[in-house]
């Protein structure tokens, strides 16, 4: 930075520190390099530390993932919310998570990770626990940013974008092309075309809608409905009454802004539970079950958490321990009939069917 004459007698007149950058401002790194790897740092340890407190304590799967849900996701969220995560540190954080959620499956240090963890980051729908995909996570937080551009009236921030940047038509910059531009608005403008296809226009007084590059009828921009006329060649008569009938529409136009409305949420506001959903390509292909029925019932989440074990047929059952080295003459403990697997045990065993049944009691 610039050397400031007399700093000293500066800062004591107003009455401030003399600081050196990097530093914190508002808990975001200000100063830094915005796609380093150690401004992720204080984000890591302080989910390391979190883990420390809660290895002490015995928890139960649903217990884990609980924590998880709510505590070690949120952590990265705010950093997440306007820098691009280094995929290094997503495999740092992942890494964290998914120690934690197993820890308590096997002996001593090794620990049995029991179900893909890319099955285990997607939804609950889709058969995961609902842990959240980071990259998706963060490339839908970034999203918000290419939103607030387009639909605020106003706002300091908006105003130097554009300033800096150019405007490209009226909803967003131009494209950051220029190499040494590593700046963070390169890494969220660069979104906007995976943006721009969930949006519609809300037709008011027309000044911002493009006549022919815009969706505003109908479902594709006129210049593909129409790419005769759009090439200024010659048109036969039907198609130009068509024209005219769309054109009928713009009788519609009033005196409010154009708005930009997306698509995917029912009252046109941009939300990042859609954009993650729309962004999650993480998830794996299961076998059809009826997840949603596990999670819906009343039952306590650690059942439901342990419920999804054994759809995911991951149980540590005998036959699944020997899959992991474990020497064992599989016999299922109850029948001692059967090998033990997650079918038989759960579904199978004559035995334990007779404990439901009440026959044994
Ligand atoms: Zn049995």
């Amino acid at each position: 930075m610039n050397e400031v004459p007399e700093i000293s007698t500066l800062a004591n007149i107003l009455g401030g520190k003399i600081g050196e950058l990097p530093t914190t401002y508002l808990g975001m790194p200000l100063g830094a390099k915005c796609k380093s790897k150690n401004i992720w740092n204080s984000v890591v340890e302080r989910c390391e530390n979190k883990l420390v407190n809660w290895r002490s304590q015995y928890l139960s799967l649903g217990g884990r993932v609980t924590l998880i849900n709510s505590v070690l996701d949120a952590m990265p969220t705010y950093m997440m919310s306007l820098f691009l995560i280094h995929g290094k540190i997503i495999k740092k954080l992942d890494a964290i998570r998914r120690n934690f959620l197993w820890q308590g499956n096997g002996e001593g240090e090794k620990k049995h990770h029991l179900v893909k963890w890319e099955a285990v980051i997607t939804t609950k729908k889709e058969g995961g626990l609902g842990i959240k995909n980071l990259k998706a996570q963060n490339k839908s937080l970034l999203l918000k940013w290419l939103w607030r551009l387009a639909a605020d009236e106003q706002g300091l921030w908006k105003e130097i974008i554009i300033a800096r940047y150019g405007r490209e038509g009226p909803w967003t910059t131009q494209e950051v092309k220029t190499p040494y531009e590593r700046g963070l608005w390169r890494t969220i403008r660069n979104q906007w075309q995976k943006m721009w296809g969930n949006f519609v226009i809300k037709l008011g007084n027309g000044r911002k809608t493009m006549f022919w590059n815009d969706v505003w009828v109908g479902q594709t921009p006129l210049r593909q409905q129409f790419p005769n006329i759009y090439n200024l060649n010659q048109q036969k008569l039907a198609t130009i009454l068509e024209f005219y009938n769309t054109l009928e529409q713009a009788k519609s136009l009033n005196f409010e802004e154009d708005k930009l409305l997306w698509k995917l949420d029912k009252d046109g506001k941009f939300r990042v539970k859609a954009a993650y959903k729309l962004l999650d390509i993480s998830i794996e292909t299961k076998e059809w079950c009826p997840w949603k029925m596990i999670w819906k019932g009343t039952i306590p989440h650690k059942v439901a958490c342990f419920t999804w074990l054994v759809a995911n047929q991951a149980v540590l059952t005998q036959d699944n321990l020997m899959k992991r080295g474990r020497q064992l003459c599989s016999r299922c403990f109850f029948c001692e009939a059967e090998i033990e697997t997650v079918n038989h045990l759960f579904l199978h065993c004559k035995v334990i069917e007779n404990y439901g049944n009440g026959s044994l009691i």
